[in-house]
Parts: C-alpha cells; sequence; structure tokens
C-alpha cells in the first residue's frame, strides 16, 4: 500500500454558546478551526486525521498555514511511501518543518487509521493492544457573565452521569472564588473539582488565588502563570497543597522535559493537535510514567475523529491516568458532529469506537455545512 494524495478539508463548526476562558487574545470564541486530513492511497482506502488551528501554542495554527503544509511540504514527501513506515515519515515531517506538531498530528493520526483499515484492527491494537472498552471523562465549564449561568450548566452534566468537573477560571480572580463557593456549596463533595486558567495570571496573582481555592478541594488547577515561566510553576507547586497542571508548557517532549526537570507541575494535559497526535503523545504519557507525573488525557475542542485518538491511546494505556477530558466539544457543546457514528458518550464515559482505524467515517452532508474555502 503506497500513499498517493493528501486531501485538506478545512471547517468551521460553532459553538452553541460562546467559548470563554481567560486567553490572553480573543477571550470568547464562537466557533472552531479544525482542519480533517485524508491520506488516499493505491489501495483505494484512505486514512482520516484531525487538526486543530487552535492559536495559542507556538505554532502556525491558522488554517490556511496547516492546509500549506500539509500540500506543499508534507505530501511530497509522503507519496510513495507506506503508511506502516510511521517512525520514518514523522522523523522526516520534523524535520522538514520545525516545531509542526499541529499539522503532524494529523498526518500520524490518519496513517494509524490507514494501518488499522488495512488490518482490520482498531488503532489501540496497533499502538499496545486494548486495556479498556470506555474510559471516565469529567466535563469542562467555560466561563458565563453570571454564575448561575455556569451552576446550570455544571447541574445538567452532573444528571447526564459526569462527576469531574472542570472549570475555566483566571479572568476575574474574584469572581473565580465566588463561582468555586458556588459550585462546592451546591455539589458538596459529590463532584471533584478542577480548574485551569490558561496561562492568564502573574505569579502574585496565581499565588493569592490558589491561597483562596484551596479550602474548596481541588484534584488539580491547570496553567494557572505564562508557559515559560517554569521556575514560577515550580515555587507555586511548593507553596500550595493544590496539585498544579501543566498544559500551554508542555508541547514537544523537550518542553516536557523542562517541565519534569523544574518540577513546575505533578499532572500534564496532553492534547492531540497541541502534541502531535498519538505518536508523540504516547511518547510523553511513557515520559510521564517514568518521571512519576500525572497523566491528563485531554484535547482542544475537536469533532469526533480528534477525539477518537484520545481514546484508543487513553484505551491501549495500562499506566496510572486521570479522569481527563478531552470529549468537551461533543456532549452539546458544538453545534454539530461531521461523522456517520459520533463517539458514543455515556454516564459520564466514553466509549470505544467499534471498525477498523479510529473507528470513524465522514458524513458528505454535514461536512458541506461547515467546509470553507482556505
Ligand atoms: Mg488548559
Amino acid at each position: 500500500m503506497k500513499i498517493t494524495s493528501i486531501e485538506t478539508i478545512p471547517l468551521r463548526i460553532p459553538f452553541k454558546d460562546p467559548f470563554t476562558m481567560a486567553a490572553p487574545f480573543e477571550k470568547s470564541r464562537n466557533l472552531i478551526e479544525t482542519l480533517i486530513v485524508k491520506i488516499h492511497t493505491d489501495e483505494g482506502i484512505y486514512g482520516l486525521g484531525e487538526t486543530q488551528a487552535w492559536r495559542r501554542q507556538g505554532s502556525s495554527e491558522v488554517l490556511f498555514n496547516l492546509i500549506r503544509i500539509m500540500k506543499d511540504i508534507f505530501e511530497p514527501l509522503l507519496v510513495g511511501k507506506s503508511p506502516f513506515d510511521i517512525n520514518e515519515i514523522m522523523h522526516v515531517l520534523s524535520a522538514a518543518v520545525y516545531n509542526s506538531l499541529y499539522a503532524q498530528a494529523a498526518i500520524g493520526d490518519a496513517l494509524y487509521d490507514l494501518q488499522g483499515k488495512y488490518l482490520n484492527k482498531p488503532v489501540c491494537e496497533l499502538i499496545g493492544g486494548k486495556v479498556r472498552d470506555k474510559i471516565q471523562v469529567g466535563i469542562c465549564v467555560p466561563i458565563f457573565p453570571d454564575h448561575q449561568i455556569m451552576l446550570d450548566k455544571a447541574q445538567a452534566f452532573y444528571e447526564s452521569g459526569y462527576r469531574y468537573i472542570r472549570i475555566k477560571i483566571g479572568v476575574h480572580p474574584e469572581e473565580d472564588v465566588r463561582n468555586v463557593e458556588a459550585f462546592r456549596n451546591h455539589f458538596g463533595d459529590k463532584i471533584v473539582l478542577r480548574a485551569d486558567a490558561n496561562a492568564a495570571l502573574e505569579f502574585t496573582d496565581a499565588l493569592r488565588l490558589l491561597k483562596k481555592l484551596e479550602p474548596y478541594d481541588f484534584d488539580m488547577c491547570e496553567q494557572l502563570i505564562p508557559p515559560w515561566n517554569l521556575e514560577g510553576m515550580a515555587d507555586l507547586c511548593r507553596h500550595t497543597s493544590i496539585p498544579l497542571s501543566a498544559d500551554e508548557s508542555v508541547s514537544t517532549a523537550h518542553s516536557l522535559l523542562d517541565v519534569i526537570r523544574h518540577r513546575s507541575a505533578s499532572i500534564v494535559q496532553t492534547k492531540t493537535g497541541k502534541n502531535g497526535g498519538i505518536y508523540y503523545s504516547k511518547q510523553l504519557w511513557e515520559i510521564c510514567k517514568a518521571a512519576g507525573i500525572q497523566i491528563f488525557p485531554g484535547n482542544h475542542p475537536t469533532t469526533s475523529i480528534g477525539c477518537a485518538a484520545v481514546t484508543h491511546l487513553a484505551a491501549s494505556w495500562a499506566g496510572p491516568m486521570m479522569v481527563g477530558d478531552y470529549q468537551n466539544a461533543l456532549d452539546g457543546v458544538l453545534v454539530d458532529d461531521i461523522v456517520r457514528e459520533p463517539l458514543k458518550i455515556v454516564d459520564g464515559h466514553v466509549y470505544l469506537p467499534k471498525g477498523p482505524g479510529l473507528g470513524m467515517d465522514l458524513d458528505d452532508d454535514k461536512i458541506k455545512r461547515f467546509l470553507v474555502d482556505e
């Protein structure tokens, strides 16, 4: 089986409600920009992968750039190669475009999808075997102007089976404390609470906020301060009882090693786009395990294709793993999905998709609805 071409399918899919977080630019987003990649072969089968133009972690993350990298640089390097030569292909792509993990993510995941379709096996069986059929997940509640709206959203998620709730913080620390107090008063100890500040705070503000959050029993607080401030993150770890997580700080294995050396976090969140798909995320998970860092399976908001990639990785992972959240967008957050059979989420668990490869197939009518000209 040889690769013949790469097809790029750029999509803009609206959120139902504005997705607000403490990002330094464009705090509220109305849609996701996501890129579906189809790798075609001379066997007539194709592989699917997904990446996002999220514009946060320092890569060329706008749809136009991602498409040009795929078509102008990656496609000529891939044509004629076997999808099973993933080690060589990923090495060549890294050498061709520095810091292109977002683009590589869709290629690597599509190669696994192709391998699985060719062998009639799910991806999890290609990366070590199936350990579980379903994965418990939590849910993320973004910031809303009124904390009653956040509580109502969380209550609806609770009623559908979620027990791990991660709230966005970091825009107004006083409101964060009020929101957290309201959550604890409402749910008591029926939920596990975690928070994500999206790197928005300065060190002193982060330390003050952590001290105020300590009485509310968090199992994780994510990326309070800018990703480059590894010493500051380590200082925060030493000064709080809340376990701290690194997200924006970790892209490559080298950046993960920096976090470990500085002891900047005890938890790391991975995402398929940010960390280069299944191929590189699995390497990060191995390093985390060796370093005693807790693994939080995460993702940007994606369609079922990007979520399926994380599901296969988590389904094949035998080591310790936190209850993450990577399926947020699928559970009533985006207006629609773009696959024929979306990932099944029941009672706060994501089920491993059936079928070979990632187990996903595109719904062409829905693709047409969200397709953009880039
Ligand atoms: Mg985060």
